[in-house]
């Protein structure tokens, strides 16, 4: 709350949204920005996505407090006056904003980093086109990091198929992580 950086946003925010989740998480989620509603509540991914978010990580077999859910930028993307919803945090805002993403990643310690959508991608390897870079493993701050599509995508495109791309790249996680995997699991969003 003592972060002035941005002015712009610091000036418009309601809350910090820092993040949350387990200090001893060995998976954390990095998506973009807070939202409306994560700057009314001060937590991460609890609106609309956020709940996808919460689905795709139960599928896992984990849980919200057993994981780490951050963004790279820890206030909401301000809005012209009278206008809602939410827009994208600007490359600029993203750099300035990174370095506490940096130290949440350095006292974690995950094994694994999940990149939540382009932006993001975007945000932490100057990388573009999130439909190419999907399911392919990257490394981040020396960890192994896997980017996927937004929960916010797979709310607009309701398709099995592309759920079920997001879901292999979250088995490719699991296996990554030696979490124990179902035959159940293994054919979620495969077509019968
Ligand atoms: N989208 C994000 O990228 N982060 C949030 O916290 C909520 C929605």
């Amino acid at each position: 709350m003592q972060c002035v950086k941005c002015p712009h946003l610091a000036s418009t925010r309601q809350n910090v949204v820092f993040g949350v989740g387990s200090i001893n998480a060995d998976l954390m989620f990095v998506g973009e920005a807070p939202g409306a509603d994560e700057d009314a509540l001060g937590e991460p991914f609890v609106g609309a996505a956020g709940q996808t978010l919460t689905k795709m990580i139960n599928a896992m077999g984990l849980f919200r407090d057993k994981v780490y859910i951050a963004n790279i930028l820890k206030c909401r993307p301000d809005m012209p006056a009278g206008s809602s919803g939410n827009r994208k945090p600007t490359p600029e805002e993203m750099q300035t904003c990174i370095p506490y993403l940096h130290a949440q990643i350095d006292l974690i310690k995950p094994k694994v980093l999940v990149a939540l959508g382009g932006t993001a991608m975007e945000g932490l390897l100057g990388k573009s086109g999130i439909t190419k870079l999907r399911g392919t493993w990257h490394t981040y701050r020396d960890t192994p990091l896997m980017p996927t599509y937004h929960p916010a995508y797979l709310l607009r495109n309701q398709s099995f198929s592309e759920k079920r791309k997001v879901w292999e790249d979250l088995l490719a996680v699991m296996e990554k992580l030696a979490l124990p995997i179902s035959d159940k699991q293994r054919g979620f969003f495969l077509k019968p």
